[in-house]
Parts: C-alpha cells; sequence; structure tokens
C-alpha cells in the first residue's frame, strides 16, 4: 500500500499538534454496536477484533434550525418518538418515510451487484433494477420526501445530517440519504483511541498477509504497458513492478493524473469525467482546551447548527456570497467521545468545527508553500475561524476562557494532506447522477487496474469499507470471493501476525 501522506489511513488519520490529538475525517461511525452488522463484522476481520467502539450519547445528533432543536435518537423507536414530540399526528409519514429508507438500502444489494457483473449484463441489470427497485430510489431527497409530507420543517429536521454526505435535500440523492440515516440510526460509535486506531489495528492484518504500508509513498503514474497496467512510478522515480494495482485515489486523481494520458483518453475515462462532479469542499477548526471534556460539560453529541429550515436557499445564498450565515455548521467533541482521552491527554479537551467552504475562494494561495502562504491567508483563516468561534461559544460560554489552541485547515489543507485536488470532503457528489454511472465500479477498461474507496459505493468510512469489499469481490471472482465473505460473515478474524 503506497501512501502520500506522512501517516497512513487516509481521511481516517488523525494528527497531533501543540499537545493536542484531532481526527480529520472520522467523528461518529454506525452500525458497530452489538447488533451484528457486515460494517461491524467487517471492522473485526480487518483489525482480528482489535479496533474498539464507544458508544456516543443516545442522541446522537442534535439538529438546530435557528434556535429551535431537535433530537436524534438511538433506535428506530426512540427516534420516531422524539420526532413525534416535535410533530404529533405524523405517525403515517414516518411509517412510509422509513418504509422509503429501508427500501433505498436494501436496493443496495442489487447495486452493488451490478458493479461486480461483466458488462455484458447491463442490458438484464437494467432491466432488473427497473423491475426491483423503487422508482423513488434515485431521485433527489427533496422531491421523495415532499412526496409524503408538506411540512418543510419536518423535512429540514429528517434532512439534518445532509454535512453527512455534503449535498442539500434538493441536490442529493435519496440513495445516499437513506444510507446514511440508516447506518446512525442504532446510535453513533467512536473508535476507542481515536480514528488513528483504524490504521493502526488494521496494517497488522496487511503484514501478517505478506503485505505492506509505506508512508510518503507519493505515486506519480500508473504504469501501462501493451494496453495493461503494469505497476506505478513513484515520484522520486523508482518503478514497482505489479501484476494488479488497485487505485484507492479517488476517481479524478487515477483518470487525470495517475494513468497516462493516451491511456485514460483511449478508454475513455477523460470524457466519462465529465459526467461526474467533485464534492463540496470544507473547512475544520481544531480545537484545543485547557480543560477536561467532563469539567467543561461537553456531549458525545453532534450538534449541527442551521440558521434555519431552507438548507438549499442557505448553501444557494453562502456559496454566492461567503459573508452570509454559514448553512451548516457542525460541531463535534472528540475527547468527550473516547474514553481513552483522559488518559492520553490529561486535564485537556478537545473540538472540532466543520463547514462548507469554495475552493475558488482559496485558490490564489494554491501556488504557496505550506504554512507559508502569507498574511493576507492567515488573516483570512482567521476571520472564518472567529465566525465559527462565536457559534461555538453561542451553545458552550464556558469553553471560551479555556480555549488553548486553534487552527484552521481550509480546502488547501484538504489537497495538500489528502490530495484532492479540489479540497473534496467527500470524493464524487452523491447527485442522482453519479448512482447512474455505471463505470464507477472495480473493474475498469484497462486490464489490472482496479478502482476502490468511497468513489466506488458512497461516501463514509463504512462506505469506502465497503468500496473495498466490492474491489476485492471483483479481483478474486465468484469462489474465492464468496469464500472470503464466508468467513467475514460467519465473524472469524483475519489471522493475527507471525511473532517474530
Ligand atoms: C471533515 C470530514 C469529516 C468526516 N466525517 C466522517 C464521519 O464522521 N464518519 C464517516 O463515516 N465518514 C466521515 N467522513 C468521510 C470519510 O472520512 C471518507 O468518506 C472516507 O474515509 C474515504 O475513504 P477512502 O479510502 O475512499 O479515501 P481517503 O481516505 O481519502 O484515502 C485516499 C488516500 O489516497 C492517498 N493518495 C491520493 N493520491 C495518491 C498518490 N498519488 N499516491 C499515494 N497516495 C495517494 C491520499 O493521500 C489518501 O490517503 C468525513 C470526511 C471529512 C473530510
Amino acid at each position: 500500500m503506497l501512501e502520500q501522506h506522512y501517516t497512513a489511513g487516509g481521511f481516517t488519520h488523525a494528527y497531533d499538534r501543540n499537545g493536542y490529538e484531532w481526527d480529520v475525517g472520522v467523528h461518529y461511525i454506525g452500525d458497530v454496536g452489538e447488533h451484528p452488522t457486515l460494517t461491524r463484522k467487517l471492522f473485526d476481520y480487518l483489525s482480528a477484533g482489535q479496533l474498539q467502539w464507544a458508544p456516543m450519547d443516545d442522541c446522537y445528533d442534535r439538529i438546530f434550525l435557528g434556535e429551535e432543536s431537535f433530537d436524534l435518537r438511538a433506535g428506530k423507536a426512540a427516534f420516531v418518538e422524539e420526532i413525534l414530540r416535535h410533530f404529533p399526528g405524523t405517525e403515517e409519514v414516518l411509517e412510509e418515510y422509513f418504509r422509503r429508507i429501508s427500501a433505498a438500502s436494501s436496493a443496495m444489494r442489487t447495486l452493488l451487484m451490478e458493479k461486480l457483473l461483466p458488462g455484458w449484463t447491463q442490458p438484464g441489470m437494467a432491466l432488473l433494477k427497473k423491475l426491483r427497485l423503487p422508482e423513488y430510489l434515485n431521485r433527489t431527497t427533496l422531491e421523495v420526501l415532499r412526496e409524503i409530507t408538506d411540512d418543510e420543517k419536518l423535512i429540514a429536521v429528517l434532512t439534518g445530517q445532509w454535512g453527512d454526505n455534503g449535498m442539500t435535500p434538493a441536490t442529493g440523492s435519496f440513495i445516499i440519504h437513506a444510507l446514511i440515516v440508516k447506518h446512525y440510526l442504532h446510535g453513533g460509535f467512536y473508535p476507542v483511541g481515536g480514528a488513528s486506531k483504524i490504521a493502526e489495528t488494521i496494517i497488522p492484518q496487511i503484514q501478517a498477509g505478506g503485505g505492506e504500508v509505506f508512508t510518503y509513498a507519493d505515486v506519480e503514474q500508473v504504469l501501462v504497458e501493451n494496453g495493461r497496467a503494469a505497476g506505478v512510478r513513484m515520484a522520486d522515480g523508482t518503478e514497482i513492478r505489479a501484476p494488479l494495482v488497485v487505485s484507492n485515489a479517488g476517481v479524478f486523481n487515477t483518470f487525470e493524473k495517475l494513468l497516462p494520458e493516451q491511456a485514460a483518453r483511449a478508454s475513455g475515462y477523460q470524457r466519462r469525467l465529465e459526467s461526474v462532479r467533485p464534492s463540496m469542499a470544507h473547512l475544520c477548526l481544531y480545537i484545543g482546551l485547557d480543560a477536561t471534556a467532563e469539567e467543561l460539560g461537553l456531549p458525545k453529541t453532534n450538534y449541527w447548527l442551521y440558521p434555519g429550515q431552507d438548507h438549499d436557499g442557505n448553501m444557494q445564498a453562502f456559496l454566492q456570497d461567503e459573508t452570509q450565515e454559514f448553512p451548516v455548521v457542525y460541531i463535534s467533541f472528540p475527547s468527550a467521545k473516547d474514553p481513552s482521552f483522559q488518559g492520553r491527554y490529561p486535564g485537556k479537551a478537545t473540538i472540532e468545527i466543520v463547514a462548507p467552504a469554495k475552493f475558488e475562494w482559496f485558490e490564489k494561495w494554491s501556488d504557496e508553500t505550506w504554512g507559508k502562504r502569507g498574511e493576507d491567508y492567515e488573516a483570512y483563516k482567521e476571520a472564518l475561524s472567529q465566525r465559527l468561534l462565536e457559534h461555538l461559544y453561542a451553545h458552550f460560554p464556558q469553553v471560551r476562557q479555556h480555549l488553548d489552541y486553534y487552527e484552521l485547515s481550509t480546502p488547501l489543507s484538504t489537497d495538500y494532506f489528502c490530495a484532492y485536488r479540489r479540497g473534496e470532503i467527500y470524493g464524487l457528489d452523491h447527485d442522482p447522477s453519479r448512482f447512474e454511472q455505471d463505470w464507477l465500479k472495480p473493474k475498469t477498461k484497462i486490464p489490472g487496474l482496479y478502482l476502490t474507496g468511497q468513489d466506488i459505493m458512497s461516501c463514509g468510512v463504512a462506505g469506502a469499507m465497503i468500496g473495498g469489499v466490492a474491489t476485492a469481490q471483483s479481483i478474486l471472482g465468484l469462489r474465492r470471493g464468496g469464500a472470503l465473505m464466508k468467513k467475514i460473515m460467519s465473524g472469524s478474524v483475519a489471522p493475527e501476525p507471525a511473532l517474530g
């Protein structure tokens, strides 16, 4: 495994600075509680059971529409009960809503199967999808929800996790909305020891299987010889030969940068990239506090602050004029969620605040060196940081006097550290058109080159992991792939690394 960053894990990596540690792309993960889900079984398999999960508060997400707040509670019954408290008489709406959520989640099996079958099965699959899948599956979330209720406030609450996929209700596919709602319905969980435990517990299993993980390993090009992927050339010129190359760098990086231009053009991928769009970019304020989460009363609940119920209107206004209200401010309290944090960082706490931003607002500094982008860049960042901090203080005034350190990441940081050239937060946009792209699948048209990660199925750590499963199945084929899945589903774990 070749990773260009100084640490492994992609968006699941954590970093430390000035005596604090923050995660960059893991605030909560669903479906890893005690009930046996595929997600949990995969994590157990990949980490040999070493990855532990700490449950968040029963209220995992708190949605604020202006001053009014709504709790999303773990378990369908509690979730429904809480929504009914705010929206009495909507039992039938919620019943239909969850019927559609379940139908969309179940449809993923068919969509996954489609990605593994050879191209000649496409017409048959298209027919099967038409007959078997609900017609609302891949319309926008707003369209689908407006079919079942005309209560715009209820819609705003039910779509109050839109930041988890970066698509406002009028722009995102109902598929991704349903996947995310279902993913967290039984509660949110956080890796004990922080997000970096994900890579830390999985790397030994990769090594046990004869693999190796290299950091500072920047792949410059996928080598193509006689029309076949033959290995990679690193930025320092080293060539690594391999019978198979699997790219987890996202489809834009893979087909715009890594594949030789001639191969990208001839295989049609260059043109296909025109049918997908990069997801939105974001800011993240990383905060260090000189008191504990307990002393400060920080919750194990994510806060979603919206200026009002018109998610789409608020987003549009902001994208056109950055001085407008942030359309969403998401606040996460990692040190409160991680039971091991106090042992590792006594007397301290951390908070992260995420908000959307446009890459273009930062583009003029993109050629400057990291850490030396100049005073105007720093001043711009400082102004944004202060705006975000005021949102935090409005809900947690007690943290103001304990603020010890903060720093803001911008879309340029996402490019610099995670190699998303337009600062994308979630790879590709999850609009309805993305789910129509039959080329977003593991096996590419270039023999020996496979794709994996979040661009295959969906964003999210679990979504990217299922992308990995799809790629493994595609490479192994029906018999060996089936045997592997059987092993995973039976609850067995990957072998422990050999000692010595
Ligand atoms: C702010 C934020 C918050 C999030 N919160 C959550 C959350 O709470 N829960 C959740 O489930 N998901 C969350 N996500 C989404 C989740 O982190 C991602 O969807 C997922 O980790 C993507 O995994 P991936 O393996 O597809 O891609 P990545 O994790 O991006 O991995 C791709 C890797 O490829 C490397 N790479 C690229 N080009 C090259 C090259 N040329 N040579 C070598 N290496 C290269 C990159 O450095 C990167 O490490 C969040 C994401 C962000 C940004």
